[in-house]
């Protein structure tokens, strides 16, 4: 297996220097062992002589033999990554904490849904890509099969947040369904792919089918969806035009999994204590630079005051740092430029009126990228926060008078990611869910209850995105359908040796026969 590549115009060495930047402003007390783990994989980010062509070649020559496997050996494979996984997980912890500066627990939170991804596909890919009797068109005589065929080499380009699960949760059912994959990792979180990439290999998954390239987007990103069969795309909608456009340009199939602006509504009947909680949740897991994250509160106006008092007083007291064990609520953010966008976002909103109910500063006396978990009010259309997203820990509240304002105000704007719904009574949440415009509505949790559940797409609605993660159409998506139709002892009309008006009336005898037979 190819543990790093990248085009010579992307030169890995930036992205070491990436890499020494972070390892710069770790706390001292970071320890030996971060220290060692980050340069047993960052050696693999030496010059290499790969570049996307050779990747993707070699990954062709793989796939065939490894397409030819029968379904259940490749899938032990993704068991025993899951295994592997869980055995490894404390070296895996403190790259991702130190590549992109999360709390470990949300770290742990990223490592399990990859598990859970593994757990599925690796239970589940026989069934899903196993033949499927279809009705033919004539009943008895055409017996019809619809058989899965891998694509052949899928790429896959992912974000820097949540690295792990957005390259390996997508490459595993990719790779399960019997192709090859080819990474294209984000340039300031390439280690932690690379440590999980060398995973799947001691997991007994054969040389020359995953390979990771890094460097800069629109270079290595652009040459990968030149190259390949199907891309699996996620990052921003403003990427994720582009990427459609190109993959458009090539008549090749592609999933967008895109941003989000996304709301929660709290009606006056929440449990105050939960929905709280879960707000903290929804809106500070990863610093908020979380496609799921919520980044609108919608909230009853007879509890609103309340909840805001209480949601403000408890976002103040979470605890900030960067410790490489289970000290801290939330971590520094990825880089400074992110920060800026953050630090801008707050400014222009207390500039033209918001208030600051919590946070609302950076932090470097904690950690040079740290940031307090921001709760505004007083939010209007006039400020960035209102519907740009933040991808940071900023969220707005809002009161409202009824569920009907609620909804049309969830609704408002151009995503439809994710949402979230608090309520004692679970079928109006339901029903409430059923009209808000997201590819998935959580009711009493903010995100966690659909992503963690693997079985159930997902995905984003409008500009959110185009495709689903996760289920049956997360693996099938990276497969061709072929039909497979049987014509047995009498052939599809019309029939030779009868004349054509005799066969017209077989034709119309027939159509009314099968309607009458309720036949579908
Ligand atoms: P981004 O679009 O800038 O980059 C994502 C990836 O695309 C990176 O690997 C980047 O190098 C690559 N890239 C950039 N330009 C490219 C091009 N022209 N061709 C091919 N590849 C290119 O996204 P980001 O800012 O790093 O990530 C944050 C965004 O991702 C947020 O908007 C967030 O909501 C979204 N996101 C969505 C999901 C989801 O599942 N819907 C998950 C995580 C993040």
């Amino acid at each position: 297996m190819d543990r790093a590549g990248g085009l010579r115009t992307a030169h890995p060495l930036r992205h070491r220097a990436h890499a020494d930047r972070r390892a710069a402003r770790r706390p001292a007390c970071a320890g030996h062992r971060v220290t060692a783990v980050v340069s047993r994989i960052r050696d693999r980010l030496a010059p290499a002589p790969e570049d996307v062509g050779p990747a993707t070649r070699r990954a062709r020559e793989a796939q065939p033999a490894w397409a030819a496997r029968p379904v259940r050996q490749r899938a032990a494979i993704a068991l025993r990554f899951h295994d592997l996984l869980l055995e490894n997980e404390d070296e895996i912890l403190d790259l991702l904490q130190w590549e992109v500066g999360k709390a470990r627990i949300h770290a742990l939170q990223e490592v399990a849904a990859v598990a859970g991804v593994a757990r599925h596909y690796g239970r589940r890919a026989a069934h899903y890509l196993r033949d499927r009797r279809r009705r033919g068109a004539v009943p008895l005589l055409t017996h019809v099969t619809e058989v899965r065929h891998p694509k052949g080499v899928v790429g896959i380009v992912g974000p820097w947040n949540y690295p792990l699960f957005l390259s390996i949760g997508d490459a595993l059912p990719a790779l399960l369904a019997g192709n090859a994959v080819v990474i294209k990792a984000d340039e300031k979180t390439p280690l932690s792919v690379l440590w999980a990439a060398e995973l799947l290999a001691r997991a007994g998954l054969p040389p020359g089918l995953l390979h990771v390239v890094t460097g800069d987007g629109p270079v290595v990103g652009a040459a990968l969806i030149d190259q390949v069969d199907y891309v699996c795309f996620t990052g921003s909608t403003r990427t994720g035009r582009v990427v459609g456009k190109q993959a458009a340009g090539r008549l090749i199939g592609c999933s967008l999994e895109l941003g989000g602006k996304n709301p929660m509504i709290v009606r006056a009947d929440a449990d105050l204590d939960r929905a709280v909680e879960g707000a903290v949740q929804a809106c500070f897991s990863n610093g908020g630079q979380l496609c799921l994250s919520v980044e609108r509160i919608y909230v009853h106006e007879r509890i609103a005051e309340e909840f805001t008092r209480r949601f403000a007083d408890r976002a103040a007291r979470m605890r900030l740092g960067a410790h490489y064990d289970y000290t801290d609520d939330m971590g520094p953010l990825v880089s400074q430029r992110h920060l800026r966008t953050v630090e801008e976002h707050v400014e222009d909103a207390r500039r033209k009126g918001a208030t600051v109910r919590a946070g609302g500063r950076a932090r470097p006396d904690i950690s040079p990228l740290c940031y307090e978990p921001t709760v505004l009010t007083g939010v209007t259309a006039e400020m960035t926060v209102h519907a740009e997203e933040t991808f940071g820990p900023v969220v707005s509240v809002y009161p409202v008078s009824s569920d009907e304002q609620a909804v049309a105000l969830a609704n408002s704007g151009s995503y439809g990611l994710s949402a979230s719904v608090w309520t004692k009574d679970t079928e109006r949440g339901r029903a409430l869910a059923r009209r808000i415009i997201a590819g998935a509505v959580n009711v009493n949790d903010g995100f966690g209850a659909a992503i963690g559940s693997v079985d159930a797409l997902m995905g984003g609605m409008r500009e959110s995105g185009v495709g689903r993660r996760h289920g049956a159409e997360g693996m099938l998506k990276y497969t061709e359908a072929q039909t497979i139709a049987v014509q047995r002892l009498v052939p599809m009309p019309p029939q030779p040796g009868v004349g054509l008006a005799r066969n017209a009336t077989l034709i119309n005898a027939s159509l009314a026969m099968m309607r009458r037979l309720r036949l579908r």
